[in-house]
């Protein structure tokens, strides 16, 4: 593989490693040319900027920043921006494959790309990430655009910088251009339900599976590792099913409830506390390593890649794994959890919810229509189960976890794409 940066050699489980081997795994299933299987290996284009960004101190700092097309065989690159202080290349790049994988699955007319910036946006103020993320846009105006490649939200941001990014690029074309980024607040073309949306197809996934396991919702105690934009989104929408949420973690550490924690309070108790959990009395302060160990019928882990490892997968004791985050499980842990007998529904299928309404809201900003909520509930609702019920069939034609039939499902769907548009 020709990446800018190698992938660390003295740890396999990096994110690009882990989507490169579930892409060999159902390209050797599935079959396809060695000419698409270079052209998907390769992302179709890798910017990285240098972003000097004045801080409140009047101090100068270059940050270092990322954009990722990965293809754009399916249509416009299409994924999000995450600030964050782990944020490297390698990272982005398996992002940008995912999203690929993703919009293929739940069958949207994009392809997929991911930007990022290595900062720690908890230590900076609302001016500075705004002079960061302005910094970012101008740096990628030739990059982004409704048709070449939409940004939205990703860890670390969120409505108020996709707000910033929408209106520096649309001062630089001098008008204004809604569906250059996605994930907006409503007043600028934001889509209803956008906030919630992939919390949302997190719930959606995890009754789809549950249902198949034979799982009620009453029944159902579920752990979530995460408590951000999609965690806490994901609990709370499985709260209002009947499902019995018992643990919950963020930065601030992990908490657990066998009674249950009452995910709306810990919502509030969030909003008014400088967004952690920090202090939250409802439950028990636990070892956050721990939670994704506890004896539950699910494990949500909606935070980062690689928190289920080779080092921990023997011990997990849920019955099912819903990946609210992109890639949480690593290749090497996939291995271990089907010896086990958990069945694990990924990132690229339970996760989602958001791009689907990404694209609802990217279809409404370029028809000037403004969709109600139920009608994008409906719809992102159906786009899901569709999408799990795709996967699930496949993965019993061919025997295989849910993870190799979502992909089998996304690369058959490019190798078909690419089959029409033909070569380069
Ligand atoms: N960042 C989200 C993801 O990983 C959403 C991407 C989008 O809406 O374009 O799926």
């Amino acid at each position: 593989m020709q990446y800018l940066e190698p992938a660390p050699i003295k740890d396999r489980e990096n994110p690009l490693e882990s989507m490169m081997s579930r892409f060999d795994e159902a390209v050797q299933v599935l079959g396809i040319s060695d000419e698409l299987y270079q052209i998907l290996t390769i992302p179709a284009r890798q910017v990285i900027v240098g972003l000097p960004v004045t801080m409140d101190s009047g101090e100068l700092k270059v940050f270092e920043g990322y954009r990722v097309i990965h293809s754009t065989i399916l249509g416009p690159g299409k994924g999000g921006v995450r600030f964050d202080q782990d944020v490297s290349l390698n990272e982005v790049n398996a992002l940008a494959a995912w999203m690929t994988w993703k919009c293929a699955v739940v069958d949207i007319p994009f392809g997929g790309a991911k930007g990022g910036v290595a900062c720690n946006p908890r230590q900076m103020s609302a001016g500075e990430m705004e002079r960061l993320i302005r910094t970012y846009t101008k740096a990628m105006l030739e990059n982004f655009g409704p048709d070449k490649d939409i940004p939205a939200p990703d860890m670390g941001t969120g409505a108020r910088e996709m707000a910033w990014l929408m209106d520096e690029y649309s001062k630089a074309k001098g008008k204004t251009v809604h569906g250059v980024v996605t994930g907006k607040p409503l007043v600028l073309g934001g889509s209803q339900g956008r906030v919630e949306a992939t919390g949302r197809g997190v719930m959606v996934s995890t009754l789809a599976s549950m249902a198949k396991l034979g799982i009620s919702p009453e029944k159902a105690t579920i752990a979530v590792q995460g408590f951000g934009n999609v965690g806490s989104w994901a609990a709370s929408l499985l709260e209002d099913k009947g499902c019995k949420i018992v643990a919950v973690s963020d930065i601030s550490g992990a908490y657990y409830n066998d009674g249950g924690i009452d995910i709306k309070k810990a919502i509030e108790y969030r909003d008014q506390n400088k967004g952690t959990l920090e202090g939250f009395k409802e439950a028990e302060k636990i070892d956050p390593d721990e939670l994704l160990l506890l004896p539950v019928e699910v494990l949500i882990p909606a935070a980062k890649e690689d928190v289920i490892t080779g080092r921990n997968a023997a011990q997990i004791q849920a019955k099912l794994i819903v990946e609210g985050a992109n890639g949480p499980t690593s290749a090497k842990a996939d291995v271990i959890l089907k010896d086990k007998g958990i069945i694990a529904v990924p990132d690229i299928l339970a996760n989602a919810g958001g791009v689907t309404v990404s694209y609802f809201e990217w279809v409404q900003n370029r028809m000037g229509y403004k969709w109600p909520l139920d009608r994008i509930v409906r719809r992102c609702e159906k786009a899901i189960n569709n999408a799990f019920d795709h996967v699930y069939e496949v993965s019993l034609k061919y025997d295989v976890s849910l993870r190799t039939a979502a992909y089998i499902i996304a690369i058959d769907k490019v190798a078909t794409t690419y089959k029409y548009r033909g070569g380069y």
